[in-house]
């Protein structure tokens, strides 16, 4: 498939949570990620983080850090990869090598998922508090990924009152919501508040304060309506956008001024 997107208008698009080296860039686009990072560059999209899931994708998320000026990385090991045979300690001495990478600007994603009932919880937990507690050691904000363990979540966070940073792809209740940007926590909302079947989601987001609010892909994964279920790049987040401005009650440039702003500030990138 040839890539070819037009925004519909003039946006400020910073994308906190992409996974551009996923194969299916390469799979399913003429040229891959490079065709389609460049061209959204030239139109919208201003800078991209992509996240690591294990070491060797965090390595991969360096590399592409490296290529390009508007990419940044966030590297950890995702509750999805750990695996009770593997080295916890090696990783994580990798993983405290690469943070100290200039373009590295938080430690992710980590947490638990609930969704299958593999790997066992209580080494995804077991991973989890050691990537925090590593966080904590190099004061560097976490990327949460939360998938049916708010509760666990939760109660894990508790016990690192110093460490903050964003949960991804938001898709706990109103009230975590509201302690999370209490003890200063930013909320990233991807293309599922787009979803007719997100009624509950789309409620919360206006309660998330202007200055805590940010917007991500998940690319390629949760394409908004009306891509839904295709591919998911950067350049679709002008959906998500208008859906979050509208939920908010403003304007979709508005919206995207804030949602900029708080992406820069959070993972320390000028203007
Ligand atoms: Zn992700």
């Amino acid at each position: 498939m040839k890539f070819d997107f037009t925004p519909s208008r003039e946006l400020p698009i910073f994308d906190t949570h992409a996974h551009y080296n996923d194969p299916r860039f390469e799979c399913e686009i003429d040229g891959g990620k490079d065709e389609v990072l460049s061209d959204l560059f030239s139109q919208n999209v201003r800078y991209v983080v992509n996240a690591g899931c294990c070491v060797a994708s965090s390595c991969d998320c360096i590399a592409m850090a490296e290529r390009y000026p508007q990419v940044y990385a966030t590297v950890g090991v995702h509750p999805g990869e750990v695996d009770p045979d593997d080295d916890m300690e090696a990783a994580m001495e990798d993983i405290r090598t690469m943070l100290a990478h200039e373009k590295v600007r938080a430690l992710g994603e980590i947490g638990l998922d609930y969704h299958y009932d593999d790997p066992p919880r209580d080494v995804q937990k077991m991973w989890f508090r050691r990537q925090l507690e590593l966080a904590r050691e190099v004061k560097m904000p976490v990327v949460i990924h939360d998938r049916d363990a708010h509760g666990d979540i939760m109660d894990i966070l508790r016990e690192y009152p110093e460490v903050t940073g964003v949960f991804h792809s938001f898709s706990a209740s109103g009230e975590i919501a509201r302690q999370l940007v209490k003890r200063g926590w930013y909320i990233s909302f991807s293309g599922v508040i787009t979803f007719k079947n997100a009624a509950r989601l789309a409620q919360i987001v206006p309660t998330v304060p202007l200055d805590r609010v940010m917007i991500e892909t998940d690319a390629p994964y949760l394409a908004p309506v009306p891509y839904r279920g295709k591919i998911n790049h950067s350049g679709l987040m002008e959906y998500t956008a208008a859906r979050a401005a509208e939920l908010y009650g403003i304007t979709v440039e508005e919206f995207c001024r804030h949602a900029y702003e708080n992406a820069c500030r959070f993972f320390g990138i000028g203007e």
